[in-house]
């Protein structure tokens, strides 16, 4: 079996395979730092750590990056708000953010890129596009022109009426100054006199979000990679955007090979919103259940489907995190060193199956709601009645699934369960 990745673009569900001989290119959209995590983006985040942990387990080198949307609307509009720096205002949130990551055994990003340290980036890949026509300067602004791009809506696949009303409930502005279509993207824009502003060819300013990630994903990444996640909202205009500028900008084509978008979640069958006051916030979900109970629950969901929240759902994911935990533990007292489960031919059948089972699962297109209950069937193997080495192996393969694939902790000393460690490894640049 390979691994086989639904691609939003084509939506081909196509085996995996790497570009070139180097690391695996995985970037992700991260947060604008403004307020608080919720949920959602917990969903997205643990969707695509589950990916990068099970690229690894397969063996590939993975070179994560995700980037910290430092400056934009949202950003200096909040900042302004609190009449607080917006630098401070992202810190404030950026160290919140990776403290309830952490909570949640996410494994930081190998870059996490601020927008606000890629300016000069940015700046080339617009003088790039300005130059190959890609791109306009009209009063002061740059704008990426659409009717330059027959391919724009390749990735979204939306009718050309559809997506205005999409793009302006996502930030567009449609009648700014000097835009001949409305569709057209901001790629460089004057401050207001309050906003933090950079030098550049078009005067003084600062870019616009989607060019962001496009500068900083080449930056780490190149030209060309393998893997481009997000939240589903981000697919249109965000995404396609990314697209349109970073083909145009490098002439290289595809840009991105994989493209994968995580559900969105709702309450009660709506959109979580601070205005309908249904956020569920991760801080106060850490206050009742252990990061592994918030992951198994999310991971019991496709990563492409639109989760309803549903705190019964919760409830349960936290029991059966104790049962898998208990299995753990039964396990490594009868034999406290992992056994080498490498090899299928040495496993008992029954063990076997269940392995086979939930790789089948996670290679296709991760699909980790049938390979939960080959986890669960494995640790329901764990009882005092059972034999000895049927136990240890069924044991140690649950932590082995369950904590190397899945990202579980799977902790089995008393008081460590609960504990947010401090995050490591989270290289700001
Ligand atoms: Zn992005």
């Amino acid at each position: 079996m390979t691994l086989r990745l639904l691609d939003s673009r084509t939506e081909q569900k196509v085996p995996f395979e790497p570009i070139g001989g180097g690391p695996v290119g995985l970037y992700v959209c991260g947060v604008t730092p403004y307020d608080t995590g919720h949920l959602g983006h917990a969903f997205t985040n643990l969707s695509f750590d589950v990916l990068h942990r099970y690229l690894e387990y397969l063996g590939y080198q993975v070179t994560y990056v995700q980037n910290l949307t430092d400056v934009d609307d949202d950003i200096l509009r909040k900042a302004r708000e609190l009449g607080e720096d917006y630098l401070e205002l992202g810190n404030r949130h950026l160290t919140t953010f990776l403290a309830e990551m952490a909570a949640l055994n996410w494994l930081p990003p190998e870059h996490l890129t601020r927008a606000t340290k890629h300016i000069p980036q940015m700046q080339e890949l617009i003088r790039q596009l300005v130059a190959s026509g890609n791109a306009y300067v009209a009063d002061r602004h740059v704008y990426y022109s659409i009717a330059s791009r027959p391919q724009f809506g390749e990735l979204s696949h939306l009718p050309r009426e559809a997506m205005l009303p999409i793009a302006n409930e996502r930030g567009n502005v449609p009648d700014m100054p000097g835009k001949r279509d409305p569709l057209d993207f901001v790629l460089w824009q004057p401050s207001a006199p309050d906003e933090p502003s950079w030098e550049s060819p078009w005067g003084p300013g600062r870019p616009g979000w989607h060019v962001e990630c496009s500068a900083m994903s080449m930056a780490y990444l190149g030209p060309q990679f393998e893997i481009h996640g997000g939240g589903q909202d981000l697919m249109f205009p965000h995404h396609e955007a990314e697209i349109a500028q970073s083909e145009a900008a490098t002439g290289r084509r595809p840009f991105v090979a994989y493209w994968l978008h995580a559900g969105m979640l709702t309450v009660r069958g709506e959109k979580m919103s601070k205005s309908l006051g249904n956020l569920v916030l991760v801080r106060e979900l850490l206050g009742t259940y252990s990061g592994d109970a918030i992951r198994l629950y999310l991971v019991s969901h496709h990563y492409r489907d639109e989760i309803d929240f549903d705190e019964a759902d919760l409830e349960a994911s936290s029991r059966q995190a104790a049962l898998l935990r208990r299995a753990c533990r039964v396990a490594e007292e009868l034999e406290p060193l992992a056994p080498s489960l490498a090899d299928p031919a040495a496993l008992d059948p029954t063990i076997a199956g269940h392995r086979a089972r939930f790789l089948a699962a996670m290679d296709d297109d991760l699909y980790t709601p049938a390979a939960l209950p080959e986890l669960h069937a494995l640790a329901a193997l764990c009882t005092r009645e059972a034999p000895r080495d049927l136990v240890v192996q069924a044991g140690w393969m649950v932590r082995e699934l369950g904590a190397r694939v899945l990202g579980l902790r799977l902790a089995t000393v008393p008081g460590a369960m609960e504990m947010a460690e401090q995050p490591e490894g989270a290289i700001v640049a």
